[in-house]
C-alpha cells in the first residue's frame, strides 16, 4: 500500500514524499481513512510508530477542505486542538503540522510553558486553525480569553497516558469543557489503563479502534541487553562503552534531574560532549541541548523520563538506561526512542544490585528475559579535575556496607595513576533526590 491509497490530496502526497516517506506505517494505513470519515479513533501507538503524520495528514485534508462552520473571520479561532503532556512533543507536533501543510494556506501555532506569553498572544490574536498546545498553558490563556476553543471541531490527546501520568487530568477536564459538544476525537495512547479507559469512554463517540503494536511490548528492531554492575561503577562503564562502540549520539536515562545534571558533567570531564535536558532546566536551555544532540555536537543526552518523552531524533542508535525507571511501562518508553519507524537500535541497562527487583519486573512486562552480557575488561578513563573544589568528606560510615554489597567481579579494576575515576573516590555528594519518580514538569 502507498500513499496514494489513502485518500489524501496531492499537497499532501507532495509533502508526504518530500519527506522520503514511501510507505505508510501501520498507524497510518488504519488511522487516515477513518479521519479522513471523521471517526473519532482510539489509538494504541507509541512514539516512533508514525502517530503524528497519522492524525496530522487528515487533520490537515479535513480543515483545508471544509470551510469554517461559523465563518469567523478576523481573530479566527482555533478549529483543531491537539493537547500534549510535554514542551517538546509540542513544538515536535507543531513542526510536524508545518511540514506537512506547506502546501496549504491553514495556520498553526504551539504554545506550551516556561516561555514568555506574549508572543503567543500576538499569535493567538493573529487567529490560527490548528493550535498545539500543553494543557497548563493553554488554561492560562483561556482563562485570560486569549483563545476561543468554542470553534474547536477535531481534538486530539495526543501521549494521552502521559497527560494522566503527569496528573494532567483536572486540566484535560477544564480544557473539554471549553469545547463544543460536536467535534471529532482523536485519543493516542501507548498504553490502556483504567483511567486511560474512563477517559476514553467518556470522550469518543463509536471510535475506530487502532492498535498497531501489542500492548506493552518493545519494539522488535531494538535489541536489548543489560550489564550487571556496581552503582559506583556506571560511570566509568558508560565511557568505556561509548568510547569502544565509538557511539555518537546515545540517549541516556536517568531516574533524577539531580542524576542528569551530574552524569552530563562527569561524561564531559570525560572528554564526551554531553548535555542533561530535564525539567529545571529553562526551555532555551532544553531546545539548546536537543539542536546541539541532533546536529552531533552534544554525543550524549542525559535526559529523565519525563524530558525525554515525545523526543523525536532520527535513527537513534543508542539509548541507556543508567537507572532503571521505577515503573517497568517506562522502559518500554524509553527504548521506543530507539529503533524508530522500523530501523535497529540498541537499548543497554546498567543494572546494579539493587535495582535487580526492577528488572525481574520489565522481564515480566516484556514477558521475555533481557540478556545479560559479561562484563568487559577495560581502564577507567580518567577525568579531568572538577571545577568545584569542595571539601572532601571524611570517613563515610557507609562505605564499608556498600563495598560489601558490590557484585563480584564487576568494578572496573583500580590503575595506578588514575584515581580521579575510581569508582569509591570519597567526595561531598549532591543532595540526595528526595523522590525517585519524576516529577511532573
Ligand atoms: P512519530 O511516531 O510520529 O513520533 O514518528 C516517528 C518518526 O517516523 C518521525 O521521525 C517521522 O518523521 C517518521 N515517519 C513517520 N511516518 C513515516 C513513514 N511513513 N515512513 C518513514 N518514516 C516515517
Amino acid at each position: 500500500m502507498t500513499f496514494d491509497d489513502l485518500g489524501l490530496m496531492a499537497e499532501l502526497l507532495g509533502a508526504v514524499s518530500a519527506q522520503g516517506y514511501t510507505c505508510p506505517t501501520p498507524i497510518q494505513r488504519q488511522g487516515i481513512p477513518a479521519i479522513l470519515e471523521g471517526r473519532d479513533v482510539l489509538a494504541g501507538a507509541q512514539t516512533g510508530t508514525g502517530k503524528t503524520a497519522a492524525f496530522a495528514l487528515p487533520m490537515l485534508q479535513r480543515l483545508s477542505t471544509r470551510p469554517r462552520a461559523h465563518g469567523q473571520r478576523g481573530s479566527a479561532p482555533p478549529r483543531a486542538l491537539v493537547l500534549t503532556p510535554t514542551r517538546e512533543l509540542a513544538a515536535q507536533v507543531g513542526e510536524s503540522f508545518v511540514t506537512y501543510g506547506a502546501g496549504l494556506a491553514l495556520r498553526s501555532a504551539v504554545i506550551f510553558g516556561g516561555v514568555g506569553i506574549n508572543p503567543q498572544i500576538d499569535v493567538l490574536r493573529r487567529g490560527v486553525d490548528i493550535l498545539v498546545a500543553t494543557p497548563g498553558r493553554l488554561l492560562d490563556h483561556a482563562r485570560q480569553r486569549n483563545v476561543d476553543l468554542s470553534a474547536v471541531e477535531m481534538l486530539v490527546l495526543d501521549e494521552a497516558d502521559r497527560m494522566l501520568d503527569m496528573g494532567f487530568i483536572h486540566d484535560i477536564r477544564k480544557v473539554l469543557a471549553l469545547l463544543p459538544p460536536r467535534r471529532q476525537n482523536l485519543l493516542f495512547s501507548a498504553t490502556y489503563s483504567d483511567d486511560i479507559k474512563r477517559l476514553a469512554d467518556g470522550l469518543l463517540h463509536a471510535p475506530a479502534v487502532i492498535e498497531v503494536a501489542p500492548r506493552n511490548t518493545a519494539a522488535e528492531t531494538v535489541t536489548q541487553h543489560a550489564y550487571r554492575v556496581d552503582k559506583k561503577a556506571k560511570r566509568d562503564l558508560l565511557i568505556h562503552l561509548i568510547d569502544d562502540g565509538q557511539w555518537q549520539q546515545v540517549l541516556v536515562f536517568t531516574r533524577t534531574k539531580h542524576g542528569a545534571n551530574r552524569l552530563a558533567e562527569q561524561l564531559e570531564r570525560a572528554g564526551i560532549g554531553a548535555a542533561a535536558i530535564h525539567g529545571n532546566k529553562s526551555q532555551n536551555a532544553r531546545t539548546r541541548a536537543l539542536a546541539g544532540f541532533k546536529d552531533g555536537s552534544v554525543r550524549v543526552l542525559v535526559a529523565t523520563d519525563i524530558a525525554a518523552r515525545g523526543l523525536d531524533i532520527d535513527r537513534l542508535p543508542h539509548v541507556v538506561n543508567y537507572e532503571l525507571p521505577n515503573v517497568p511501562e517506562d522502559y518500554v518508553h524509553r527504548i521506543g526512542r530507539t529503533g524508530r519507524a522500523g530501523q535497529g537500535g540498541a537499548a543497554l541497562s546498567l543494572v546494579d544490585a539493587e535495582e535487580a527487583g526492577l528488572l525481574r519486573d520489565i522481564e515480566r512486562l516484556l514477558k521475555r528475559p533481557i540478556q545479560v552480557l559479561p562484563f568487559p575488561v577495560f581502564e577507567p578513563r580518567v577525568l579531568t579535575p572538577e571545577p568545584d573544589t569542595r571539601p572532601v568528606r571524611q570517613g563515610r560510615s557507609d562505605n564499608a556496607r556498600k563495598h560489601a554489597e558490590r557484585p563480584n567481579g564487576n568494578r572496573p579494576r583500580k590503575t595506578g595513576g588514575t584515581t580521579a575515576s575510581v569508582p569509591h573516590k570519597r567526595r561531598r555528594r549532591g543532595p540526595k533526590p528526595a523522590a525517585a519518580k519524576p516529577r511532573a514538569e
